[in-house]
């Protein structure tokens, strides 16, 4: 379980807080969807969480693993992390993927490692571009690739910021469902932004709504309603009900 309490940050040393006393709780096999407009926190927090900035206060741990205190290694054994600008060396796909694995091996990849690389490169549908330069990739494949390295990482943990940006509605959705088989059949906790509240809807465990640094609202689907929305948004949706299952449609599709 993912347990950061009472988290807070800032850039500079008399800045603002872009994290401000956060909470938030995560159980293996779920995913929570962090939601919030433009610069409420997420990517700060998102990072925060992976070592990459150091918090003023707080505290975060994975299961039996103090996040402030554990090793960088001990940290990419359990977390991967897909930004949403990727950088990539000049590898080709197949290694980019399997250097996923970096710190589960010492030295050099053994056949597990390799097994694995080939089963996710399947499984995201990339073996035909394995032998390719990442550079030459389009963005969207870019970014399959780098879910793919991720998911190779096997984590126990995996935060995804905005993981769908550059994707057609066919890799999106076959993202999003690799993203819940890797939730439900590994146990993996999945922390991840979407822009699609719709998609976010349909996806998520629990929810985390962030405003101005703070998570404003924690729960379950329930919590998704028309008023908190527009609260944390500061825009109108209307929630209906289709088939049985609630759709959030946005004002300009209204
Ligand atoms: P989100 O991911 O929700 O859009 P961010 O975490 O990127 O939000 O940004 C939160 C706030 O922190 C914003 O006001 C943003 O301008 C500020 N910020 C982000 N990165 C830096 C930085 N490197 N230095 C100073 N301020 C930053």
């Amino acid at each position: 379980m993912l347990e950061v309490c009472d988290l807070s940050f800032r850039y500079q040393k008399r800045g603002p807080l872009v994290l401000d006393g956060v909470n938030l709780t995560l159980e293996r096999g779920e995913i929570g969807l962090l939601l919030g407009r433009n610069g409420a926190g997420k990517t700060t927090l998102f990072q925060t969480i992976l070592g990459m900035q150091k918090p003023e206060r707080g505290s975060m741990r994975f299961d039996d693993t103090n996040l402030l205190t554990c090793s960088r290694r001990e940290r990419a054994q359990r977390i991967a992390y897909v930004p949403q600008r990727i950088r990539f060396g000049a590898l080709t796909v197949y290694d980019t993927v399997l250097s996923g694995r970096i710190a589960h091996f010492g030295f050099a990849p053994g056949s597990e490692d390799r097994a694995i690389t080939e089963r996710i490169l399947e499984e995201m549908q990339l073996l035909a571009l394995a032998e390719r330069d990442v550079e030459t990739l389009s963005g969207g494949e870019r970014q399959k690739v780098a879910i793919a390295r991720a998911l190779a990482q096997q984590p126990q943990l995996l935060v995804f910021d905005e993981p769908t940006g550059n994707l057609d509605l066919y890799n999106e959705q076959l993202i999003l469902s690799e993203a819940r088989r890797a939730a439900k059949e590994r146990g993996i906790a999945i922390l991840m932004s979407v822009h699609d509240l719709d998609r976010a809807l349909s996806l998520g465990d629990r929810f985390f709504l962030m405003k101005n640094g703070k998570i404003r609202y924690t729960g379950g689907p329930e919590i998704m309603t028309e008023p908190v929305i527009r609260e944390i948004f500061d825009a109108n949706v209307r929630i209906i009900s289709i088939d049985g299952k609630n759709h959030i449609i946005t004002e300009e599709t209204l």
